[in-house]
């Protein structure tokens, strides 16, 4: 061994940082899980402060330096952060404390702020959304540490409040006053996961891009009367052939990098019917009626091909023999990222071909935010820890049709990829997932998770 290498070892070593210790990592990952699922945060009101003080006190307990902003009393969003050399720019690991209000009548054996472990899982309001993420950030925080991590880069940690809620006093806090705090050139966040249907593994989604909710309002007016005396200016019968001509408009279909991928992806880890469709997408022959199938058969797929529109809310009326003087109903319109919507809503008024209906955009209900990109060192090193964690499945990159926090971060430039833990597809239809009647999480697979995440975090920040 030269004198060169002899001189470099201590620096490799540190950079090799040892394999953590997972069984012990794994029985703190439980204790903090558990204790922080007790902690009912439903939102509404929140009250994040406890979770947050919790997530603080083990942070510091560390020695890693823990930061608080707070819009709003009792709803602070905690920031931590492990410095690195600054060779390459921060990557952002996310999590909410907040969870979303549950209904205690529906919560049968296991209590919702319960934290049970009863067949392999942990029940829990909170369990896959978001407090998974949440102590696996605040676990890859722990272990960088103790293991003494030689850092490129550094990794911040954002323990948001009010993601179910009110993103103007979490993320979007954050992200308009505090930025600096968080600025990093990737991020990871909820809204990704592996996927497992009757007991086989099928995909890691990794979710880099959403739609973009960009409501509107469609408003008519008529003369108001007895309804003995109809008027061909009704509000409402006028209001109805304009809903229904919205509705009935398909925008065209536009692929993009993430759903282009997604579909040939998933065409390799489906049945051959299915794989067909799905490659059959982009062909000018069949595409139209493969968008019908989808139109009839998978709705979530269809909405991923085009800009949406599905009526939500209708107003009019209040006797039955009076013909109301005005009509409102509301369009719960869901843009594809790099949507021209000043164009879309030009066509909408044609389609409509009604000048005395009005058409009122709503404020966009988060920012309207690009695709993240497939081909950065994130992205691919998701896909290696995919094939390490969860051999055998396929890296769907995915959009969400709903929308999250992440756009506030991808409308800064931020390269941001939802990640989460292996959910058996079955636990939807038994309403056990996000959102859900009842929420649990397999423990082992959290634990997998915890993994994966630190794997991929030290796969793009260690120093070597
Ligand atoms: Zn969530």
């Amino acid at each position: 061994m030269t004198l060169r290498l002899l001189l470099l070892l201590p620096f490799c070593l540190a950079a090799l940082a040892a394999e953590p210790d997972w069984p012990k990592i794994q029985a703190e990952t439980l204790k903090h899980f558990q204790a922080l699922i007790r902690m009912d945060t439903s939102d509404p009101p929140g009250n994040e402060s406890e979770a947050a003080n919790y997530v603080r006190q083990v942070l510091e307990a560390e020695g890693i330096p823990v930061k608080t902003f707070t819009k709003v009393p009792n709803r602070p969003n905690l920031v931590a952060r492990l410095k690195g050399n600054g060779s390459k720019r921060p990557i952002l690991i996310v999590g909410h404390t907040d969870v979303v209000n549950i209904d205690p009548s529906k919560w049968k054996e296991h209590g919702p702020f319960s934290a049970d472990r009863a067949g392999g899982y942990i029940y829990g309001r909170g369990t896959v959304d978001d407090k998974d993420n949440l102590v696996s950030c605040l676990m890859t925080m722990v272990t960088l540490k103790r293991l003494g991590v030689i850092l490129d880069r550094d990794v911040i940690f954002l323990a948001e409040a009010a993601e179910e809620g009110n993103s103007s006093i979490g993320a979007g806090f954050i992200a308009d006053e505090h930025w600096a705090e968080i600025d990093a050139e990737f991020c990871l966040a909820e809204g990704g996961g592996a996927m497992r249907r009757g007991g086989k593994l099928i995909s890691v989604n990794i979710m880099t891009s959403e739609k973009i909710p960009a409501r509107a309002v469609l408003k008519t007016s008529g003369t108001a009367g007895h309804g003995s005396v109809p008027r061909l200016d009704n509000a409402i019968a006028r209001l109805s052939s304009a809903v229904e001509k919205a509705a009935n408009w398909q925008p065209p279909m536009k692929l993009n990098d993430t759903t282009r991928t997604y579909f040939e992806r998933l065409a390799t880890v489906s049945g051959p019917e299915q794989a067909a469709r799905y490659n059959g997408l982009a062909n000018p022959d069949r595409s139209a009626a493969i968008q019908e199938y989808m139109r009839a058969n998978e709705p979530a797929h269809y909405s991923m091909l085009r800009t949406s529109i599905s009526p939500t809310i209708f107003h009019a009326g209040y006797r039955n023999n009076v013909i109301p003087a005005a009509a409102e109903a509301t369009l719960d319109i869901r843009a594809l990222p790099g949507e021209d919507l000043d164009a879309f809503f030009a066509e909408l008024k044609r389609k409509i071909g009604d000048d005395q209906v009005e058409i009122q955009r709503q404020p966009l209900g988060r920012p309207a935010s690009p695709v993240s990109r497939l081909d950065t060192e994130m992205f691919k090193t998701l896909e290696a820890m995919q094939r390490k964690h969860y051999p055998g499945a396929v890296t769907l990159p995915s959009m969400l049709t709903g929308a999250t926090d992440m756009s506030y971060f991808r409308a800064k430039g931020m390269q941001c990829y939802g990640v989460g833990p292996l959910l058996d597809v079955e636990e939807l239809e038994k309403g056990y997932g996000a959102h859900s009647d009842q929420e649990r999480i397999l423990e082992d697979e959290l634990y997998r998770f915890l993994r994966f995440q630190y794997d991929a975090v030290v796969a793009v920040s260690a120093h070597n």
